[in-house]
């Protein structure tokens, strides 16, 4: 039985992941991409290689932050520009979003020509709206120990999760069984409906 993991700082040894390159190949597959917080000091240009390597699988992480780097018009230029690259290369979208959620929404509209994740989704007032776009919700150990998510966890259709580590150690499987207990599904149909979701969107 695999693990999958959607968004992992450390390259994955015991399970599939997609590991946050900062520009760099691995034999794993990775994403990259310019995260907000460096919008006004990594120039698209370094990232460009890396998305055509075949590893490569997703956009990422890229997005919008009201209260960490540049600003708000700056961070939106650069994300424009990787949004474009992603659509041109097929590629899926990794999102870091904080406070932003109006951009976000009118980006979906206009923007979104490939599957769209919220990485450590944590956002529980979002819910109701998001699951009436196409986005898919990345849930990480953050996500599954506030309070407030855990009684809305239930709401979000299990075809539209996928789990992640970020940047901590903590292993995958305890995401697993986190989301399970939490929401009372069954381990083995955790498992199956993951990995097709994971395969579909990354696998492609
Ligand atoms: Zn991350």
């Amino acid at each position: 039985m695999n693990f999958y993991n959607a968004h992992t700082h450390r390259i994955p040894d015991n399970h599939i992941g997609i590991y946050q390159s900062d520009a760099e190949y691995t034999a794993s597959w990775f994403s990259v991409g310019v995260h907000p917080w460096q919008a006004a000091v990594k120039p698209l240009s370094e990232i460009i290689p890396a998305m055509y390597h075949q590893n490569c699988r997703a956009l990422g992480e890229v997005g919008l932050d009201r209260l960490k780097g540049p600003s708000i018009e700056i961070q939106h230029a650069m994300l424009i520009a990787q949004l474009s690259l992603a659509n041109e290369l097929q590629k899926p979208v990794i999102f870091h979003l904080v406070r932003a959620w109006d951009e976000f929404y009118s980006l979906l509209k206009s923007q979104q020509h490939t599957p769209w994740i919220i990485h450590g989704f944590n956002s529980p007032k979002q819910v109701t709206r998001l699951i009436q776009t196409k986005v898919f919700f990345s849930l990480g150990p953050a996500s599954l120990q506030n309070p407030h998510m855990q009684s809305i966890l239930s709401k979000i259709p299990l075809n539209r999760i996928l789990f992640e580590t970020d940047d901590t150690a903590v292993d995958i499987n305890e995401v697993y069984q986190d989301y399970s207990l939490a929401t009372s599904t069954p381990l083995a149909e955790v498992h199956a409906q993951i990995e097709q979701n994971f395969l579909a969107i990354f696998g492609a």
